[in-house]
């Protein structure tokens, strides 16, 4: 038998799943951002270099962010075939995020020129073996996903409200992908449902707030939201969604850096990789301890 509610949380998935292919695009190596800035640190900080700086990151904005939305329009177009509507879709500005993230460029620009001026070491500018510079590329990158979620959910809801919003009443679900990057943050708000004007209370970390209208929930976070019509809610799909989280805070981590991780979980023990076999390193209080703990030490990025 078909179910709406079901079928709109599938969707809902392929969103989260789409903008986590979008993130390791955005935050790629030999993507077009960390080559801008290695190129500014191998010529220096001249007036040129910095204008090619600035002008590659908003043009790689302006790229990852029309994906953003056009992933959103996607979103928009499978839940219009599933609520028997034509979707009409509103795509969300640009142009203010892409402006704010060129900012933050020419910020940094400003505080290297100054702090050159006051006789600050290349290192201190343009970063070491182990540590950012004042040049960072990660913060912008930071800030290119944190837009890409938000306008990708925010250009959704707009849509799907005047798509199907006049003759519905809906609620909002939250929806994360359940895998071994999923934050404790979003494992606990997965399946949780709120009112048209209510916020999502969040628990566990990171998180931006403790209450938030929708996400991005905390930095690098892919989960996106389902608008599922009242009359579509079915509790058994929700509580089939808190049972795939609550499965996945028991199962050990596994990381994502098998072979290379120097720390893994036994139960509710972090084991330490060195010379050449797992000792035991520390014991915790369960294994979502264990797990969080291995994954700071691990540094794994977790969204
Ligand atoms: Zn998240």
């Amino acid at each position: 038998m078909p179910n709406p509610h079901n079928d709109l949380i599938a969707s809902a998935i392929e969103t989260v799943v789409a903008l986590g292919l979008l993130f390791d695009e955005i935050r790629a190596g030999n993507g077009p951002i960390w080559t801008a800035y290695a190129i500014l640190a191998t010529k220096g900080i001249t007036p040129e270099a910095a204008q090619t700086l600035r002008a590659a990151v908003r043009g790689a904005a302006v790229v990852h962010l029309a994906s953003a939305a056009g992933i959103s329009a996607d979103h928009v177009t499978r839940d219009a075939l599933i609520y028997r509507e034509s979707p009409r879709i509103s795509i969300p500005d640009l142009l203010k995020p892409v402006g704010t993230i060129e900012q933050q460029v020419a910020l940094q620009l400003d505080i290297a020129e100054d702090i050159l001026e006051l006789g600050a070491s290349q290192d201190e500018v343009f970063g070491g073996e182990n540590r950012a510079g004042i040049l960072d590329p990660l913060p912008v990158i930071g800030s290119v996903t944190f837009w890409a979620t938000r306008l990708a959910v925010a250009g959704y809801i707009v849509s799907m409200a005047a798509t199907v919003g006049k003759e519905e009443e809906f609620v909002r679900q939250a929806v994360a992908v359940i895998d071994n990057k999923t934050t404790e943050t979003c494992l606990n708000v997965h399946g949780q449902i709120v009112e048209e004007k209510e916020n999502f209370k969040l628990s566990g970390t990171p998180q931006y707030a403790s209450e938030m209208h929708d996400p991005p929930f905390h930095n690098g976070c892919r989960t996106s939201v389902a608008m599922i019509a009242k009359k579509y809610v079915d509790p058994d799909v929700t509580s089939g969604m808190r049972d795939e989280a609550i499965e996945q805070e028991k199962a050990p981590f596994v990381s994502s850096r098998e072979g290379m991780a120097k720390y893994h979980v036994y139960g509710n023990k972090v084991r330490e990789f060195r010379e050449g076999r797992w000792h035991s390193f520390k014991q915790l209080k369960s294994n979502f301890d264990a797990r969080k703990l291995a994954a700071t030490l691990n540094n794994m990025t977790r969204s």
